[in-house]
């Protein structure tokens, strides 16, 4: 299956184009920029014919292209919604980055293009791609260790970029758009619940970078079974981790969502899985339940709940601010 990459930012090049050097079933088909220097550079460097190269203007070409089966949406997330329902009105199927869009409303809109024009989407979660996590889900999902208590998980960065915070702009939000969707998920994967009650509280620490968006949220949520998570993301210095405590025991993740070296424990012992290349494997999988009509692991659907907590989380941190 061809994969075009669209925005060849940081994630695509650093990442996703060497990832798609290690998959079996997808592979890079071709590439849509708006800037012509880096045309010459990828079609050097992977190959790919000068026919299945495009702009953004010219982009809804790609419908006659047969090369390329996927179009994976890597623009920043103000884009996520435009550049899915054109690819989906091409007949192509998509691969969304995450957040899936800058609200839950246009997720809506995305996943009722793709349904429309009858291609399939999913949605850039490496992590339920990668071995330790998926076991981590089922000892939370399958209540392995008794009913779950509390979950504690928190993935943020220092951001010294002051240039890449005006690009960052375009992300729609602070850090809660960027790091922060991986412990919302990770509360909610680990649960298989969705939340009920949310909490949410934001903050500057330096507001001479951050003058339009927030630079930490810390962020509760509360699920039917019971279980607490309490959760946070931020520019303001480096933490990845996952703690869960259950009624027998507990289990965790550090680091939990970096693309390699995830390491994890329970209190009967450690948790030794393969390390696979995420978005290799991702990206293969999507490919492949195309390609035999198996459900995505990681649906439209998905990126959706995701964003309907992110709606309250920020509407709850204006509250908090009053
Ligand atoms: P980036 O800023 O490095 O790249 C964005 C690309 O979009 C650039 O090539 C830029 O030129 C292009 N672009 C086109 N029109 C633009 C416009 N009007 N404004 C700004 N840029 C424009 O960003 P990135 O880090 O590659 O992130 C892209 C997406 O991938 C985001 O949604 C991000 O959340 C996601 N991402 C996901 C992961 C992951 O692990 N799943 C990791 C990094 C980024």
């Amino acid at each position: 299956m061809g994969i075009a990459l669209v925005g060849l930012g940081n994630y695509s090049t650093n990442t996703l184009a060497p990832a798609l050097q290690e998959t079996k079933t997808a592979y890079l088909a071709g590439i849509v920029t708006g800037t012509p220097s880096k045309e010459e550079i990828w079609m050097k460097k992977y190959g790919i014919p000068r026919k299945n190269v495009y702009n953004y203007e010219n982009y809804e070409e790609i419908a006659h292209n047969p090369d390329i089966d996927i179009i994976y949406v890597v623009l920043p997330n103000s884009m996520h919604k435009e550049y899915t329902i054109r690819a989906a009105r091409a007949g192509k199927h998509v691969i969304c980055e995450k957040p899936m869009a800058l609200n839950a409303e246009e997720c809506r809109d995305m996943i009722a293009a793709c349904k429309e024009n009858n291609v399939q989407l999913s949605i850039g979660y490496r992590m339920q791609f990668e071995p330790h996590t998926q076991e981590i889900m089922r000892l939370g999902q399958e209540k392995v260790f008794g009913d779950l208590r509390q979950i504690s998980c928190g993935a943020g960065y220092r951001e010294k970029r002051p240039d890449h915070w005006k690009v960052k702009r375009a992300m729609g939000g602070g850090a809660m758009m960027d790091m922060g969707v991986y412990p919302l998920q990770a509360a909610r994967y680990v649960t298989g619940e969705e939340p009920v009650k949310v909490n949410a509280r934001s903050y500057v620490i330096r507001p001479n970078v951050f003058a339009e968006a927030e630079e930490v949220m810390l962020f509760d949520l509360e699920f039917p079974s019971g279980c607490i998570a309490s959760l946070s993301t931020g520019f303001h210095t480096g933490f990845n981790y996952l703690k869960v405590f259950a009624e027998d025991g507990r289990f965790e993740l550090d680091p939990f969502s970096s693309y390699r070296g995830i390491k994890g424990k329970t209190s009967k012992g450690v948790l030794d899985f393969p390390v696979v290349n995420q978005q290799a494997t991702q990206m293969d999988e999507v490919a492949e339940c195309i390609l035999s009509g198996k459900p995505m692991r990681v649906p439209g659907e998905e990126g959706l709940k995701d964003m309907i907590v992110v709606d309250k989380i920020y509407k709850c941190a204006a509250k908090a601010k009053c």
